[in-house]
């Protein structure tokens, strides 16, 4: 029999996150795939675990999945955990699910923390639809046009930051997005300096120029989607009577193009140009 793969969640901050689920699974395993082992080592011995560990990153992530797999084959079950929050959310281990499941190993979530859905549930921002955008590009070219391509989305969006870049992103967003758009900033979330800031996002704009707490420690921003578009179908009158008048006959095509344009029936009976 095949092991299983289980996907744990650990805790983004306060350790008392971590679900009693989750400890119970990594106290079970054969092995624990972390991110950084010398950082998962200290959660662990903080709960009296001591699986063994090894390690996964981005830059070992593929050869190591085949790797993980044949054990997994072989029949030891495997945890994956990240040094924060949802394994495979801005961090490693899509390559050994996506493996583990194309063998057939059962793949297993064992959720809990994780910074994108604990900002967007208290950001007071629309829920029922949301676009998780992870972290925006770092070069202020690229990260602009990746803004410019979500100005029209009407979901909410997530994005994942690097402190220091809060006040360029911020900056950014106003200059792409409006002053007035909605946008909720949590920092330092379950941690002792738990903050969250909202207002426009002029208003945070302005905020992280001045207050150099705001752009301290970890941050989740949350920007309100559009407003709806109910723009017109734009329709070039002119236009339309002429392909009506091909099909029907002048009284219907007048009504026709009245109804869909606006204008007045009497100015559509002759198509323009006509003699
Ligand atoms: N896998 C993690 C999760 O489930 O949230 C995210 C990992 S990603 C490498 C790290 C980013 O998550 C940080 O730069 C920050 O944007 C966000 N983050 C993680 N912990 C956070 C916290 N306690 N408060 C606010 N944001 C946090």
């Amino acid at each position: 029999m095949p092991g299983t793969l289980y996907v744990v969640a650990t805790p983004i901050g306060n350790l008392a996150d971590l679900t009693p689920r989750a400890r119970e699974v990594l106290a079970g395993v054969a092995l624990i795939a972390a991110e950084d082992t010398r950082h998962t080592r200290q959660l662990l011995q903080s709960c009296g675990i001591d699986t063994a560990l090894t390690s996964l990153h981005e830059h070992n992530e593929t050869q190591k999945s085949t790797e993980l797999v044949a054990r997994l084959a072989r029949g030891e079950s495997i945890a994956l955990v990240s040094d924060a929050g949802t394994p495979l959310v801005s961090d490693p281990g899509f390559d050994l699910v996506a493996a583990a499941r194309s063998q057939g190993i059962a793949v297993i979530a064992i959720p809990g923390a994780c910074a994108a859905i604990a900002a967007l549930s208290i950001a007071g921002l629309p829920t029922a639809r949301f676009v998780f955008e992870g972290f925006l590009p770092a070069k202020s070219g690229a990260r602009s046009e990746r803004l410019e391509q979500l100005v029209r989305e009407e979901r909410t969006l997530i994005f994942y930051e690097a402190p220091h870049r809060l006040v360029e992103v911020l900056r950014d967003m106003v200059r792409i997005f409006g002053a007035e758009r909605r946008a909720s900033i949590s920092r330092e979330l379950t941690k002792r300096f738990e903050t969250t800031y909202s207002g426009t996002l002029a208003q945070l704009s302005e905020a992280a120029e001045r207050d150099s707490d705001m752009t301290r420690g970890e941050i989740v921003i949350i920007v309100s989607g559009a407003p709806a578009t109910t723009e017109a179908l734009a329709i070039d009158s002119d236009k339309l009577l002429r392909v009506l008048r091909e099909e029907l006959p002048p009284s219907q095509a007048a009504k026709i193009a009245a109804r869909l344009t606006g204008r007045k029936r009497s100015e559509l009976y002759k198509v323009p140009g006509e003699k």
